[in-house]
């Protein structure tokens, strides 16, 4: 459906848990987040409910993630429900990839069309450190095991921090090189822990890219379904990506809502503004009452 500017909104973002089996400096403390009580995370039945509800009003690709959705038991199972649903067209995911490797199987299976996996860096030394404690070697072998799945599309993202060191972005593009994965660098955006770190904004990582591997294309075809804008590098089987929430604003195009692991319907990342969907999925409310939250929700963006 449309929002009252005229945007088609069409994807969500539902996350399954805050929870994570890694704790990257710019985005969850050292001690991770205050556990949430599973009886108040929504149920798979629940999502599956919700989101055959907008899959009504036209919302037909649907992306996990969290914290990290793998940590989350039986995950596999989720997303063969959410592809049943009429209408959805993807159900994709976004994961640190560390779980990966044993989960590909059932997932694919299950329906999976595409996983995100985030790797800011593949050297091992700074992978630990940004992530306190993380193991690159087990994110890589993730990432090798759905790259055995040939229908499975891969990006592999990066937020680049102020301090990483040049090499890092170039050994990062040597995937999309080699055609392993479209590779992308995210801004790092001031939300959350993120409000305390600086990155590093399209214009310098392309610059870097630009003196190692000479000017990139620009890549018009569409792909994906968020605000990425894609150049490909001479001799590149794949594509570079540039997500640049800061520098180069995209609220004009954004077609996605999100939904919290507690049952919250938040229409933009940077406000907290929402409906408390949870409240009515478990208090008897029948689906045109939730269809009617869901529209005016998705009209506030
Ligand atoms: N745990 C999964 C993962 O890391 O892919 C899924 C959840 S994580 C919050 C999703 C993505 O958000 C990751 O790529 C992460 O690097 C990115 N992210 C977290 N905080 C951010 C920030 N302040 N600015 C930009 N991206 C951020
Ligand atoms: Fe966990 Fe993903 Fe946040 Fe890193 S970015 S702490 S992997 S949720």
């Amino acid at each position: 459906m449309l929002d009252r500017f005229g945007r088609e909104i069409e994807y969500i973002r539902v996350s399954v848990t805050d929870r994570c089996n890694l704790r990257c400096t710019y985005c969850m403390p050292e001690e991770g987040v205050p556990p949430v009580p599973h009886a108040e995370i929504l149920t798979f039945d629940e999502i599956e409910r919700f989101c055959r509800i907008a899959a009504g009003l036209g919302i037909s690709r649907i992306k996990l993630t969290g914290g990290e959705p793998l940590v989350r038991r039986g995950l596999p199972v989720l997303i063969g429900k959410l592809k049943r649903i009429p209408g959805v067209k993807q159900v994709t995911l976004t994961t640190n990839g560390i779980l990966l490797k044993e989960q590909i199987n059932e997932l694919v299976y299950n329906g999976l069309d595409s996983v995100n996996i985030s790797i800011d860096t593949l050297d091992a030394g700074r992978y630990e450190k940004v992530t306190r404690g993380g193991c690159v070697e087990k994110a890589l072998e993730g990432l090798d095991a759905a790259a055995k799945f040939p229908d499975l599309r891969i990006k592999v993202n990066c937020v680049p921090l102020k301090d990483a060191d040049e090499e890092e972005y170039v050994q990062l593009a040597l995937l999309a090189q080699s055609g392993k994965a479209d590779v992308r660098f995210i801004e790092m955006m001031p939300i959350g822990m993120g409000k305390a770190f600086s990155g590093k904004s399209k214009d310098e990582i392309c610059s870097i890219l630009r003196k190692h591997f000479g000017e990139p294309e620009e890549y018009k075809e569409p792909l994906g379904n968020g605000p990425a804008v894609y150049v490909q590098f001479p001799g590149f089987r794949k594509r570079v990506g540039f997500i640049s929430a800061v520098s180069h604003q995209f609220c004009s195009g954004c077609n996605r809502i999100r939904l919290t692991s507690e049952g919250y319907l938040k229409p933009c990342l940077q406000y907290g503004s929402g409906t408390d969907l949870k409240k009515l999925l478990r208090g008897g409310a029948d689906d045109d009452m939730i269809r009617r939250e869901i529209e005016r929700t998705i009209f506030s963006k």
